[in-house]
């Protein structure tokens, strides 16, 4: 990748975005707009439509009007496959575009943006591509003067929620399998990431993909996210953001009507270090990685880091020193590892996690505060804190940010114990290398994805889904498909 390239793009003016739905840009029906600020300087980028709940209910309505008429289940699997290659390809012909427009929204670090944004998404849609002429129906072990066939159907119409640390790959996460079955969908991105996935969507009309079957809405959470949520014409809700909007979520559903609703909230994953690891120099930079990456704000960070005691102070000061090679900065820069907090809310959020945990006993082993950036932007340093209790604020709670959590252990029940004290399981990890030691480690931890001597990386191939108040459901592989098709059974008398 060139900075030149990057550079080019980094001043060019962002025009005010608005909605997209039935196939037109239109703006909130009382004209409003939200102000869209960058976390690299804290100035003012551009304005996106601050959808009412009319907005919410009009791009429902188109979708619903796209789902009964078929104009998008209907056509072969041939064509939408077509349509969703032609979209994935679009996708990564305007990559770097996508990639340097998101991270002046959301602040992260361009290497990583680059790959995990468009480069991930179109990996995505095309997955789902080609998997969708492969899903067939089944036929019941049926006999003599019956059969049953069990069809696989769409559900209508889909509502996607998206978080603003990765909205390109979150967003195909859900748009792939969703689009890919013949489903309508309606999409809210996040209030502080939404400008490279409204291109996104732009894109997928540009790929041919009919008016109301994907629409987007622009807007606050509690607005736009919650007349997704109360919807009686919405079948399915998919989600990734926090425990409290989720579960909110699910209150929505139950006040309307019952719809299906699949969580994937946040994690606080261990990264279990055994002194027998393969090679302890190479897990400490993949811890470091593991939380540090993104300014932390990745929903499967290795937040927490369980040491076995013998090697506890030299591992972590391995890890504080790869750490500290790890340059903050400027996310437009291909040398920066670590971009910008996604906003000042969430950087103050993040000091005062670091303020609760030395009050509760954990002492800074490094970083802990703001850092003051010249161009101003919305800067944290990498933080370790050590001495950290398994009942401790910072062992407890999700902080969505660049802080990590060390406690040592002593025995492998210890660790798993541990790593099993939290509400949640999303992710995790085991360095060791004893092979019944890391089956019985992935066996004990309650998770949904348990790394063996590496963090993180897992491809589109296998699923990504919470246990606990992690959520539920599956992003990803194959099994991502269940969340968007219905199955009806047809009982026929020959
Ligand atoms: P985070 O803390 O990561 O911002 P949120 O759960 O607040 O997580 O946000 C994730 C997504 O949920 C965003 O698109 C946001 O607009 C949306 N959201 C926030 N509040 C609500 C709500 N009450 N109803 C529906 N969606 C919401």
């Amino acid at each position: 990748m060139d900075q030149s390239k990057i550079d080019a793009l980094r001043d060019q003016s962002v025009f005010p975005q608005s909605h997209l739905i039935d196939g037109k840009h239109v703006p909130a029906s009382d004209g409003a707009a939200m102000d869209v600020l960058s976390p690299l300087d804290g100035r003012m980028l551009t304005t996106v439509a601050k959808g009412t709940v009319a907005d919410m209910e009009a791009a429902i309505a188109s979708a619903r009007a796209a789902f009964d008429d078929r104009r998008w289940a209907g056509q072969p699997p041939a064509a939408r496959k077509k349509i969703l290659m032609k979209w994935a390809d679009l996708i990564e012909a305007n990559a770097l575009e996508l990639a340097v427009l998101g991270v002046r929204d959301n602040g992260t670090e361009i290497g990583m943006a680059i790959k995990a944004e468009p480069g991930s998404a179109a990996g995505t849609i095309r997955y789902y591509a080609e998997a969708l002429d492969k899903v067939y129906g089944e036929i019941a072990p049926t006999q003599g003067d019956v059969l049953g066939l069990i069809h696989k159907e769409p559900v209508g119409v889909v509502g996607a929620i998206i978080p603003w640390n990765f909205p390109l790959m979150i967003g195909a996460w859900k748009l792939g399998p969703a689009l890919a079955m013949g489903n309508s969908v309606v999409l809210k991105p996040a209030e502080t990431a939404s400008l490279s996935l409204m291109r996104m969507v732009e894109l997928a009309q540009e790929a041919g993909l009919p008016p109301g079957a994907l629409n987007a809405v622009t807007g606050e959470g509690a607005v736009v996210g919650e007349a997704m949520g109360l919807s009686m014409d919405v079948d399915v809700l998919v989600f990734t953001g926090s425990g409290g909007t989720g579960r909110r979520l699910m209150e929505y559903a139950a006040r309307s009507n019952m719809k299906r609703v699949y969580l994937e909230l946040g994690g606080k994953s261990p990264n279990i270090i055994f002194a027998d690891a393969p090679d302890l120099d190479e897990a400490a930079k993949v811890a470091a990685h593991g939380i540090f990456r993104n300014a932390g704000q990745v929903c499967v960070a290795g937040s927490r880091l369980l040491v076995e005691a013998s090697i506890h102070d030299d591992f972590v000061a391995q890890v504080a020193k790869v750490a500290q090679g790890m340059r903050v900065g400027d996310p437009l820069s291909l040398k920066t590892a670590i971009g910008a907090v996604n906003s000042e809310t969430q950087l103050r959020q993040n000091l005062g996690f670091v303020d609760t945990a030395t009050n509760e006993g954990g002492q800074v082993r490094m970083g802990g505060s703001r850092i003051l950036q010249e161009t101003g932007g919305y800067f944290m340093e990498p933080t370790i804190i050590t001495g950290v209790t398994p009942e401790a604020t910072i062992a407890q709670k999700e902080v969505f940010g660049p802080v990590l959590g060390v406690s040592a252990f002593d025995t492998d029940d210890d660790a798993i114990r541990i790593a099993n004290s939290t509400v949640y399981g999303l992710a995790g990890a085991v360095w060791t290398s004893n092979l019944s030691r890391a089956h019985r480690m992935v066996r004990g931890v309650r998770t949904g994805v348990m790394h063996v001597n590496t963090y993180g990386g897992a491809d589109g191939t296998v699923p990504l889904g919470g246990v606990g108040q992690s959520g539920n459901g599956h992003d990803k592989s194959l099994h991502a498909l269940e969340k968007y098709i219905n199955l009806k059974t047809a009982w026929i008398k020959l």
